[in-house]
């Protein structure tokens, strides 16, 4: 009889597993990889329960199933158990994804009597590169990019062998056969062949900033101390750097860690995990300014291990090395242009590129600001069929796709803004079509933004008009509330879709907005007052605008002097009656952050708003804030009114300061609770949601989680889907697959 096992079961030791199996129950028969779905042969008809529950004891750790499906298809002829080479079949998954070395590989990098002694392209069969090098499926040597590699015996050795820990591990190597580092100095010029992972951490140690090339794509490393040159280097006047450390104890040195994040630090994923900081008085201040809060990692290739092993620091800063706005770069030629003192390169070419995963942990759940290596391309299990692929928004993108019945996203692209990145969106969008063995001509729909001017939209329409796909639109927030939907797998929500900016159904910048929604339509149930963004874009890099306008509107002249001079005030005024108007959240947490003296100036992404989260963790209740709610069409909850009652306040210390931001946001969270409270009764919807940018700010989840709870009804957060903007492709291919069902 025949057996096909779907899931992620190619590249994670899964073949060998079957043999293994197999064999001890003396077996007869085969096993192969075919498409993306491993099948076994058996001749012993009457084992097969015996056979599949010794299986299922035995899944490699790195394997999931989707689905077993046993066929009375009688074999004979086999006098043993073999594993057959792969044969093109039906494409149902994809690869695994790049998976940390294992405790067994570190032991063996790590004994000076094994051939692989500080080799930093071990792996074995269940760790190492896996998406980061595969260029098709099935996942076979030939098709990743060993394939320019010859193993030599020892190696083909180990690979035949059907007990080895190597047995079919198709990114085998050895220093005899495999790829090496070499250092290379500014000029391309060679400085170390033969110990060069040793002379590097001993230059990076006395100071030197190196570009260390990894799996998936290449770091700028230092340590703490130069966190300044760092800064000059890339113009990054305060954004903060991840920082590798060595082990969890020198993590525990700086950072406070719990036990969930201890296991997302140590899984095989491996992400970058956000982390509060001890003291604010220590050697990371200037690596994450202002914050309180530091992105940590751990050791996840051979590489980091022996780089480790000859460092003296505990830890160094580990940032992905590109030109600013642009994708990280992957060929070695590349790497030189980007200024560093010294080059870490090897010779092994990155298929596809995968930033470091970031995640922060609330109360068990997972908020992914970034989901990427480690993540991708594992699916999400959808309710709806069709093959869509949906483009995201317009930053930190990332495009998705379904097919039978479930739903794959690529990996972190980045700020579309930027035409490189545009260019990386569309072919990691190809690339996961290729292992998925999908082409355009099966597309069923498109989903896009509806913003006019997003590159992501426009890359969707061309693509819909080149191949005739239905090309379909999807409100930005309510693509965040479908993406919460299908994370936590429920049908409605009242969602708090809270956000920098998206664009609403009136052309306008939504990004405060009470949506009452499902998968098939939303309400706009409620939203922010809206404030104006004088001079539109340029308000949001530099946040006084902000204040000046609201403190404008409020007529409070000796409030809007404290943050413009007089000429600026008369540019500001005129630009004020034309400026374009929006319900953000986010604007609201950056004029706040900016009247406290927190962050005036934006030099950074979401700079004044996370600046205000550290206050807003400190905070208290002291101050009482009086809301109003204004009904028209929806019910608007004023800002204004808030701002007027925070001009009275006196604030001298940081206590203050932290206590009046908390006070200020715990106002509006009620009221927007009140509201989504409200629409849930008449609605007869049981949960409330957070979603969009803001909810990674975890003092305004815990508001609003408690503020939900006291209502008693069910309060929902993201765990595998960012809250962000990460996120939008999922939300936009769920409400065009849900639609399309539908109809
Ligand atoms: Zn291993
Ligand atoms: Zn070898």
């Amino acid at each position: 009889m025949k057996i096909v096992i779907k899931g992620t079961v190619q590249g994670v030791g899964f073949r060998p597993t079957v043999y293994r199996v197999a064999t001890s129950l003396g077996l007869k028969g085969y096993v192969l990889n075919k498409g993306s779905n491993v099948e076994v042969g058996i001749q012993e008809k009457g084992k097969k329960d015996e056979f599949l529950n010794l299986l299922m004891k035995n899944l490699p750790p790195l394997a999931t199933l989707d689905e077993i499906e046993v066929k009375d298809d009688p074999i004979s002829g086999y006098k043993d158990f073999k594993i057959i080479m792969s044969t093109e079949g039906e494409k149902t998954s994809v690869t695994p994804v790049d998976t940390a070395i294992c405790e067994e590989c570190v032991k063996e990098l790590f004994d000076e009597d094994n051939r692989r002694y500080l080799y930093p392209f071990i792996n074995c069969i269940s760790c190492g590169a896996r998406f980061s090098v595969i260029l098709n499926v099935p996942y076979d040597r030939a098709n990743t990019s060993m394939r320019d590699f010859m193993m030599c015996e020892h190696c083909l050795a180990e690979y035949t062998t059907p007990l080895d820990r190597r047995f079919h591990a198709q990114t085998i190597s050895c220093p005899r056969c495999g790829p090496k580092y070499t250092l290379y100095g500014r000029k391309g010029e060679v400085l170390d062949e033969r110990n060069p992972i040793e002379t590097c951490a001993r230059l990076v140690d006395e100071g030197a900033l190196a570009i260390a090339k990894s799996w998936g794509g290449m770091h700028l490393i230092c340590t703490f101390d130069q966190v300044n040159r760092l800064r000059k280097l890339r113009g990054r006047a305060s954004k903060p750097f991840a920082v590798m450390f060595r082990d969890l104890n020198a993590i525990e040195k700086y950072l406070e860690l719990d036990e969930q994040e201890e296991k997302l630090l140590t899984s095989a994923h491996r992400p970058i995990v956000l982390l509060d900081e001890r003291t604010l008085s220590n050697d990371l201040l200037a690596i994450s300014p202002g914050l309180g809060t530091i992105g940590a990692y751990l050791p996840y290739s051979g590489l980091h291990h022996v780089l480790f092993h000859y460092l003296n620091s505990e830890g160094i800063i580990m940032t992905s090395a590109n030109i600013p706005g642009e994708p990280m770069v992957l060929r070695n030629e590349d790497a030189f242009t980007l200024n560093a003192d010294y080059f870490l390169l090897h010779n092994r070419r990155i298929v596809n590129r995968v930033d470091d995963s970031v995640v922060r942990c609330y109360e068990g759940k997972t908020f992914f600001l970034r989901r990427s290596r480690g993540f991708v391309p594992t699916s999400l299990k959808i309710p709806y069929e069709g093959m869509i692929v949906s483009m995201g928004a317009g930053e930190n993108v990332t495009s998705s796709i379904s097919k039978g019945g479930n739903l794959y996203t690529t990996q972190y692209i980045g700020n579309t803004y930027h035409y490189p990145t545009v260019e990386y969106l569309a072919s990691s969008t190809e690339q996961l079509m290729r292992l998925l063995g999908l082409t355009m001509a099966d597309v069923d729909a498109i989903g896009v933004d509806l913003h006019p001017r997003y590159p992501t939209r426009r890359y969707g329409k061309q693509l819909s008009e080149e191949f005739g796909i239905e090309l379909v639109e999807v409100q930005h927030h309510w693509a965040h509330a479908a993406s919460l939907l299908l994370d936590r797998g429920i049908n409605e929500v009242v969602a708090l879709a809270l956000d920098g900016t998206g664009y609403g159904v009136d052309g306008k910048a939504w990004g405060g907005e009470i949506l009452n929604s499902n998968y098939y339509s939303f309400e706009r149930v409620g939203s922010l007052e809206e404030i104006p963004l004088v001079g539109g874009e340029k308000a949001i890099k530099d946040p006084r605008r902000l204040v000046f306008a609201i403190f404008s509107l409020l007529r409070r002249d000796t409030h809007t002097a404290q943050f413009v001079n007089e000429q600026e005030a008369k540019i500001l005024e005129k630009l004020l009656k034309k400026a374009p108007k929006t319900s953000s959240f986010g604007r609201v947490l950056d004029a706040l952050s900016c009247y406290l003296g927190i962050c005036q100036r934006m030099t950074y992404d979401g700079e004044p708003a996370m600046k205000l989260e550290r206050y807003l963790a400190e905070g208290k209740r002291r101050y009482e804030f009086e809301t109003f709610v204004k009904t028209v069409d929806r019910k608007i909850v004023m800002t204004l009114p808030l701002f007027d009652q925070l001009a009275e306040y006196r604030i001298d210390t940081e206590k203050d300061k932290a206590d009046i931001a908390y006070s200020f946001v715990y106002a509006l969270v009620k009221e927007m609770v009140e509201i989504a409270a409200d629409t849930c009764r008449t609605s007869d919807i049981t949960a409330i949601g957070i979603t969009g940018g803001v909810s990674y700010d975890v003092p305004i989840v815990r508001m609003a989680e408690a503020l939900v709870k006291e209502k008693g009804l069910r309060f929902l957060t993201h765990d595998k889907i960012p809250n962000g903007d990460g996120g939008i492709s999922v939300g936009q291919n769920a409400v065009v697959g849900h639609l399309r069902t539908k109809s």
